[in-house]
């Protein structure tokens, strides 16, 4: 008989769950706003609630949840997530599992948009890769020998924290510099504001009233345009997040780096300077025999992701 997972991308703004068979074919999916993440009860409600309706009608085995933060999968904890508050040392495999009463698997969402990579994705046949995602952070994922590398505390592949700059500006880990806040989305908008603010001319103003409000997909727009601030701050964004694929080129000699997240539509638009940063910056043969491939996975990709981790116990 066929094997059916529930996974949930359980994430900031979104808690997006889907009802897959083992290979990943999403059969059902419902998407509720995450709203105050203060609010421990009502989001575990919430996520109960989307549990029972998938489940309806189906027999399910497992629930596998993909969650941004330090997570002990093997006891479904939570030590502590940046973006979700009320995440602090919480058994949240144990609480969901307490009221639905199927086994539920916790990991961190990345590693799970990196199984969905290596089942369904750009990673499928390929033993050595390397995950990255693009988003408000920035995170990674290591696969060797076709397995995922989890270090001593399952936080292997955490490149967005690696050092390029420690004078350069403070980071959401409490670090300085680290690739995450000289690329990140975050830093996007707060290079694009502090350029604004400094008088210097772009298009983006006509569109928009409070600078303050600006997203990365408008500045990505007038980029496209030719308007010289978006270039600018995008073109930044793409040379560090390349100085890090060299990094990773260096030390792990890659067969290729699977690139996905929300900003990924962004950085498309200025993707040949990535290419040239990680280029300049690599050893010339393991650069030369890395492929450099966007993720095709698209949203569904952590939910799915973790599907297939609690189905088959990855
Ligand atoms: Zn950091």
């Amino acid at each position: 008989m066929e094997k059916l997972g529930i996974g949930i991308d359980f994430g900031g703004t979104k808690i997006l769950g889907v009802l897959t068979n083992e290979n990943g074919k999403v059969l059902k999916s419902i998407k509720e706003e995450t709203g105050n993440t203060n609010e421990g009860e009502r989001i575990i409600s919430t996520i109960v609630a989307i549990i029972q309706k998938l489940k309806e009608g189906f027999k399910v085995k497992s629930v596998g949840i993909g969650c941004a933060g330090f997570i002990d999968y093997i006891n479904g904890v939570v030590h502590e997530s940046p973006n979700i508050k009320f995440l602090k040392n919480f058994p949240l495999g144990k609480t969901i599992y307490e009221k639905v009463k199927i086994p539920v698997f916790v990991d961190n969402d990345v590693k799970a948009g990196c199984v969905a990579e290596m089942y369904l994705g750009n990673g499928k046949n390929t033993k050595n890769f390397v995950y990255i995602t693009l988003g408000t952070g920035i995170g990674g994922c290591i696969v060797h020998d076709g397995k995922i590398v989890r270090g001593a505390n399952n936080m292997a592949g955490e490149v967005g924290h690696i050092t390029i700059d420690e004078f350069g500006p403070l980071c959401g880990c409490g670090k300085r510099g680290c690739v995450e806040a000289l690329a990140s989305g975050l830093f996007i908008k707060n290079y694009f504001i502090h350029g604004v603010k400094r008088g210097i001319e772009t298009s983006v103003v006509e569109e928009i009233e409070d600078i303050d409000k600006i997203d990365v997909s408008l500045i990505a727009k007038h980029a496209k345009k030719g308007d010289l601030l978006s270039l600018k701050v995008l073109r930044t964004s793409a040379k560090n997040i390349g100085l890090m694929l060299s990094i990773i080129i260096n030390i792990l000699n890659p067969e290729k780096i699977i690139i996905g997240g929300g900003l990924l539509n962004a950085i498309d638009v200025v993707f040949e300077d990535l290419i040239e940063s990680a280029k300049i910056n690599s050893l010339k043969i393991p650069f030369e025999s890395v492929k450099i491939e966007k993720s095709s996975m698209g949203e569904n990709g952590v939910a799915v992701g973790a599907s297939i981790m609690g189905i088959l116990r990855l």
